[in-house]
């Protein structure tokens, strides 16, 4: 058994080609709204849901649509306006995207529950052999020597199952298909605990970010899923603190003002 922390890396992240945004902006008479862009480097994602709202009324300036005489010119202003009115879809063109590492199978069995507005790789235990069984032990486990002791010896006898069978089948002999390898495998890995940890790429639009944040971190929310999703809170509060600057967190619970935009 290995010890491990799940962990996320943020990855991606929404980058905006403002000499296109320029380009359409003057076609449409709207470029005076550019200039007063901050340009900051990990503003792009709240620029473009910004921008994603003023096609929609046109409101680059008074006037360009005749039923627009006035404009939010503050973008502080402008995003607050979109959280507090649940204008949420333009929220859904800015994406980030997560390696969530060390992760275990009862966490990913909960994030796929979560379906618009995300996208999913996640570690084929098929096709990737199990040497040892990395596994995260919460703190108040850790301070229980008879459970650790217990839990630590029948982990160490899976570990010792694994590489049994992976000799038992013959898996590095020479010449083994892979469709073998790959069927063994298979089969190998419901012998591992649902606790093994392992790892995914997740990507999540803003609008779904916001809902998962407040859902997985709830107090009613399992103890890993809360954990990983308190980390990616912090992350994206200092991605686009205009879109999650709202919240309240209460022992480990992040309450949002808006909810569900
Ligand atoms: C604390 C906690 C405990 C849970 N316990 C259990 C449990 O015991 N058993 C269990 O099976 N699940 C459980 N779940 C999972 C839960 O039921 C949801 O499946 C999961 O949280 C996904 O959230 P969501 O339903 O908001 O959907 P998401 O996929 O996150 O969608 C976001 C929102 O989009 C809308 N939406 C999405 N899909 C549809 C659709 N098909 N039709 C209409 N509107 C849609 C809804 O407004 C939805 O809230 C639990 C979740 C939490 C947070």
């Amino acid at each position: 058994m290995r010890p491990v922390q799940p962990e996320v890396f943020l990855v991606a992240r929404p980058a905006i080609d403002y000499e296109q945004m320029a380009a359409y902006l003057r076609e449409v008479g709207g470029e005076n709204w550019l200039e007063r862009l901050d340009r900051g480097d990990l503003d792009d994602a709240q620029n473009l849901a910004e921008f994603a709202g003023k096609v929609c009324y046109r409101a680059w300036e008074p006037g360009l649509n005749p039923n627009v005489r006035r404009v939010r010119n503050d973008h502080a202003e402008y995003l607050a306006n979109i959280l507090k009115s649940a204008h949420g879809s333009v929220l859904e063109h800015a994406s980030f995207t997560f390696v969530l590492h060390n992760i275990s199978r009862v966490f990913s069995h909960e994030i796929v529950r979560h379906r618009p507005g995300t996208a999913v790789s996640q570690e084929s235990l098929r096709f990737v052999r199990l040497d040892d069984i990395p596994f995260w032990f919460p703190d108040w486990a850790r301070d229980d020597p008879e459970l650790m002791k217990r839990a630590t010896a029948l982990l160490d006898q899976m570990e010792e199952l694994q590489r049994w069978m992976a000799d038992h089948f013959g898996l590095d002999d020479a010449g083994v298909p892979f469709h073998e390898k790959k069927h063994k495998t298979s089969f190998m890995r419901r012998l591992a605990p649902d606790g093994v940890a392992t790892g995914m790429v997740w990507t999540a639009n803003i609008r779904t970010l916001r809902h998962t944040i407040e859902a997985r971190t709830d107090p009613g929310a399992e103890e890993e899923i809360r954990l990983v999703f308190g980390k990616i809170a912090e992350l994206m509060r200092a991605e686009a603190p205009l879109l999650f600057g709202d919240y309240q967190v209460q022992d480990g619970a992040w309450v949002p003002q808006y909810r569900k935009v």
